[in-house]
């Protein structure tokens, strides 16, 4: 893994909380992404080097509604930049981590993205992300 890609917070309401990380952060989201095949809206910010995803649940059944329902709004995974996403998930199944997304996926903002369940990395959901090759 490289460095981190971005840091996932779940929240209940994407154009509240918008405003409220423009104030923070002094300076709005540069984009907004639906991703409907994960039934989530999400919302995009630069803070120097670093990027803030918020997400949104865009229907009843979305891993975002389900996360809110658990344990409320907050921190939801950290991602991070994978150069070979094929070859950095057989490394962690060799490892013994459990990859939520055997094929990688389609994110938002141009990626390709697997997750790893928390259950095996001390309950924080981790994301691995590759740039997507033109
Ligand atoms: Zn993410």
């Amino acid at each position: 893994m490289r460095k981190i890609e971005h840091i996932g917070i779940a929240v209940k309401d994407l154009e509240v909380s918008n405003e409220l990380f423009e104030k923070l952060f002094g300076a709005p989201h540069y984009k907004i992404e639906s991703v409907e095949s994960e039934g989530v809206k999400t919302s995009f910010f630069q803070v120097g080097p670093n990027k803030i995803e918020l997400l949104e649940a865009t229907k009843p059944d979305s891993p975002i509604a389900k996360f809110i329902e658990k344990k409320g709004e907050g921190i939801h995974h950290i991602a991070f930049d994978v150069e070979d996403i094929e070859s950095e998930i057989k490394r962690l199944q060799a490892e013994g981590f459990i990859v939520l997304n055997e094929t990688p996926k389609s994110g938002a903002d141009n990626k390709l993205v697997a997750f790893l369940h928390p259950k095996s990395t001390n309950g924080v959901l981790i994301e691995l992300c590759q740039e997507r090759k033109a």
